[in-house]
């Protein structure tokens, strides 16, 4: 499947304000919604698409990944899928409040919805190495299946279950006068709508049975710590509509770089000599080489040398970042008195030297001089 640009897909500009995107949104939802286009093939897809696009563009949090990396930044490289069509308007309602009939009252009403299970959370700890390469995951959640002994319906085999009188079988109640309405869930039926007689052994009446499933996971390379993804419709529920799975990415630090965007960063100690004569110091980078850095001559303190092509994979585009090394400086220490002698003949020499052999302090000194003209 293609993957939807969907900046176009709901034919705003890349700069849109969140208002002017759920504008634009509300305004193709109206036009291709299921309720008002039944058995259009055509607008189905439209409706499919839009709202997939409005899933991440209307998400502050979602849409900053996905202008950072792709698609694969919102849903870990698969497109989101909405197996059910009439599912669709339920993300519409739950965006402009359709519960309280805003919607219904477009089109006149009339589609009972179904109720949709609550999302799950899950948190990964990956290694950086697996951060670096990608991988695969198989975790367990908890779902809720259907009870087989009572189909869900929470009475004992063969019991009746009779309509709620308390609600009239709606599952909510609504108190007060025409100004304002509260509207509750019912308290004796307790949302069902229906009262049970005798209650299903397997289930204690609640319709479903726990189970462990498990899920597996396809983190691409480049995942960085505290990103997320989404498993769609895996947090199953009885017969409610199914929740989606999230997966929170927790990173380990590594022992050696610090990421920053795609770059990773690392400071390497260089002796006052090979800083001063140049050297080749060997660095593991992530893919498992060992390159050598090249330190010029006259590396300076603080000094950044860049690996090209050796940083983290770029989530949802092609490339890798860098890798710095920042060139730190060190002096000896310790010194015996004959090593002192000799750093002293070698300062004296320098000092007598008509070359410049301190860039920096040279600077340093002029600025100072110009401000006590
Ligand atoms: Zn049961
Ligand atoms: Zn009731």
């Amino acid at each position: 499947m293609a993957q939807l640009d969907y900046y176009k897909t709901l034919r705003v500009e890349r700069d849109a304000s969140a208002e002017s995107i759920k504008k634009a949104y509300r305004r193709l939802a109206i036009k291709y919604h299921p309720d008002k286009n039944q058995g259009d093939k055509e607008a189905e897809k439209k409706f499919k698409e839009m709202n997939e696009a409005f899933s991440v563009l209307g998400d502050a949090e979602k849409r900053q990944k996905y202008d950072s990396f792709g698609h694969q930044g919102v849903n870990g490289g698969g497109s989101s899928d909405y197996s059910n069509f009439n599912d669709l308007g339920d993300i519409f309602d739950s965006v402009f409040g359709g519960k309280a009939g805003n919607f219904s009252d477009v089109f006149g009403g009339g589609r009972r919805r179904q109720q949709r299970a609550n999302d799950l959370q899950y948190k990964i700890n990956l290694e950086f190495e697996d951060a670096y390469k990608g991988c695969e995951h198989t975790f367990n959640i908890q779902v809720h299946d259907t009870c087989n002994e009572c189909k869900g319906n929470g009475a004992k085999d063969g019991t009746s279950v009779k309509n709620c009188t308390r609600c009239g079988g709606k599952g909510v109640t609504i108190s007060g006068n025409g100004f304002m309405q509260l509207q509750q869930t019912c308290s004796s039926c307790g949302g069902r709508g229906s009262i049970i007689e005798e209650t299903c052994r397997s289930c204690n009446g609640g319709g479903t049975k726990m189970r462990s499933k498990s899920l597996q996971v396809k983190i691409p390379a480049g995942i960085n710590d505290g990103d997320k993804m989404a498993l769609r419709s895996e947090a199953t529920h009885g017969d409610l509509v199914p929740g989606d799975v999230y997966v929170w990415i927790n990173v380990k630090p590594h022992f050696l770089y610090e990421r920053n965007g795609s770059d990773l960063y690392c400071s390497m100690p260089v002796d006052v000599f090979d800083a001063s004569l140049g050297s080749k110091i060997e660095l593991p980078t992530m893919s498992g080489k060992r390159v050598k850095v090249n330190i010029p001559a006259g590396s300076q303190n603080g000094k950044i040398l860049r690996l090209r092509g050796e940083g983290m994979p770029r989530l949802g585009k092609s490339g890798q970042g860098d890798i710095l090394v920042e060139v730190k400086v060190e002096t000896p220490v310790n010194l015996s008195k004959k090593q002192i002698e000799l750093v002293n003949e070698l300062k004296s020499n320098l000092n007598q030297d008509k070359v410049n052999h301190s860039p920096n302090s040279q600077s340093w000194k002029d600025k100072l001089k110009s401000l006590f003209k």
